[in-house]
């Protein structure tokens, strides 16, 4: 039986609607309106459109949001100053650095200066040690957004054997971290792994983050297994996730699409840690 889609485009929009009822009492309680800050540098245009999109789900949901966009030329210094004010106006609850970076800017550095309260993308060090202990901090984004997706279908996590694709500090690691939060075995496969196709064929869940188009084909697939593509590739034109998508749903149980899986759970993530963000600020403040 071909599998289940996850459908993310709908679950996103369902927390977005939550999300936007939580302003609403949340402005009402402190008075407030959560504000989020993106500093976009560059003309990346995937960049360009990611913000564009946090943008418009940031108004729809009635969360205040400001883009900066300083000149290319800025230097490291200049936007860690930016940060930095940022960091002191009460009024912002939330600071996203659209990464990358260009290349004269240290990135690590940009994202360390951020308030560990306000990185809403969950980079900074303190947020990434938080989840790598299990105490509270700002959880990333994208993994943030997968582990909804993975609960949705309620399907057990604990003992299951989750195969992650991919080790980057921003999916591939903390993905990890949150699946052994919740009691899965975790195995982490990288571009030096000798036999990805045994490793996945072991996985019960396979969460695919390599950024190579159409990679895991459905004969890397173990039989009724939950798929999550992470992966954002154009190919013609066309954006494929790293996952085949026409052979593994002939395999797997549970399969997210791409586009309509975790991209717009990552934006959903973002709204959600914005609040988060806002109300600890806010109480801070009381
Ligand atoms: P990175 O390039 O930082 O990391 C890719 C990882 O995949 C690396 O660990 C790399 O291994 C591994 N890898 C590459 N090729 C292979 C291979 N042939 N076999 C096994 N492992 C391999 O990417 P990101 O983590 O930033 O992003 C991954 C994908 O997810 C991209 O397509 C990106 O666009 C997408 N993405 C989507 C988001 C969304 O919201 N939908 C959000 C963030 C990312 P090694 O470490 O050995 O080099």
């Amino acid at each position: 039986m071909p599998a289940t889609i996850i459908d993310g485009k709908a679950l996103s929009k369902d927390i977005r609607a939550s999300v936007k009822t939580q302003v609403s009492a949340l402005k009402e309680t402190y008075k407030n309106t959560p504000h989020l800050v993106v500093i976009l540098v560059g003309e990346d245009p995937a960049s360009q459109s990611y913000v564009r999109a946090k943008e418009r789900a940031c108004e729809r949901a009635g969360i205040k949001s400001t883009k900066l966009t300083p000149d290319p030329s800025i230097t490291e210094d200049e936007l860690i100053d930016m940060v930095k004010k940022l960091n002191q106006d009460p009024d912002v609850h939330g600071i996203l650095v659209q990464l990358p970076l260009p290349d004269h800017i240290d990135s690590n550095k940009v994202i360390d200066t951020i308030e560990q309260q306000k990185d809403v993308d969950g980079f900074h060090p303190l947020n990434i040690a938080a989840l790598q202990i299990g105490t509270p901090g700002v959880l990333p984004a994208t993994p943030k957004g997968i582990l909804t997706m993975l609960k949705s279908i309620d399907i057990p996590l604990q003992g299951q054997k989750a195969l992650i694709v991919g080790r980057s500090n921003i999916v591939g690691k903390p993905v990890a971290q949150l699946l052994l939060r919740n009691h899965a075995t975790v195995t982490i496969a990288h571009s030096r792994t000798k036999d990805l196709k045994k490793e996945c064929l072991d996985a019960d869940i396979l969460i695919a983050a390599a950024g190579r188009a159409n990679m895991i084909k459905g004969d890397m697939i173990k039989e009724g297994a939950a798929i999550i593509d992470v992966g954002v590739n154009r190919v013609d034109g066309k954006l494929v996730g790293d996952v085949d998508f026409e052979s593994a749903k002939e395999k797997a149980a549970f399969i997210t699409p791409v586009p309509g899986g975790v991209g717009p759970m990552t934006i959903a993530s973002l709204l959600q840690n914005t609040i988060e963000c806002f109300e600890v600020l806010e109480k801070a403040k009381q």
